[in-house]
């Protein structure tokens, strides 16, 4: 299955995605996991999986924790090259990173390149 968006990001800011699927008894009732990382499904309110790319209150915070990496002026280089967006240039900058329906699938095509490149 691919990953979306949301996913790669989440996954690139060593969150994990998690996968409710894992499903154990204790004392006879069901309790359900994650069966990646095993976090408790009733510790998470539902409310860990984020949405990058269309809300601004997940959105927001990532773009500042982005801007904080070893690896963000490679995100410049990499708008500047196949984007043909200067970052540091601010009309342009706002055009992309303003808004999450754009810089968020900008900063999950990144990251799957970085994977690739290991
Ligand atoms: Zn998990």
């Amino acid at each position: 299955m691919n990953k979306t968006d949301d996913q790669i990001i989440h996954e690139a800011m060593g969150k994990c995605w998690h996968d409710f699927s894992l499903t154990k008894s204790f004392n006879g009732f069901p309790e359900t996991f994650c069966a990646k990382c095993g976090q408790d499904y009733k510790d998470q309110w539902g409310g860990d999986l984020k949405s990058y790319t269309s809300n601004w209150a997940d959105y927001g915070p990532m773009l500042e924790w982005a801007q904080k990496q070893e690896w963000w002026p490679a995100f410049k280089r990499w708008c500047f090259v196949k984007l043909g967006i200067r970052v540091d240039f601010i009309p342009d900058c706002l055009a992309i990173l303003l808004s999450p329906s754009s810089g968020a699938p900008a900063l999950a095509e990144f990251w799957k390149g970085k994977e690739s490149r290991g």
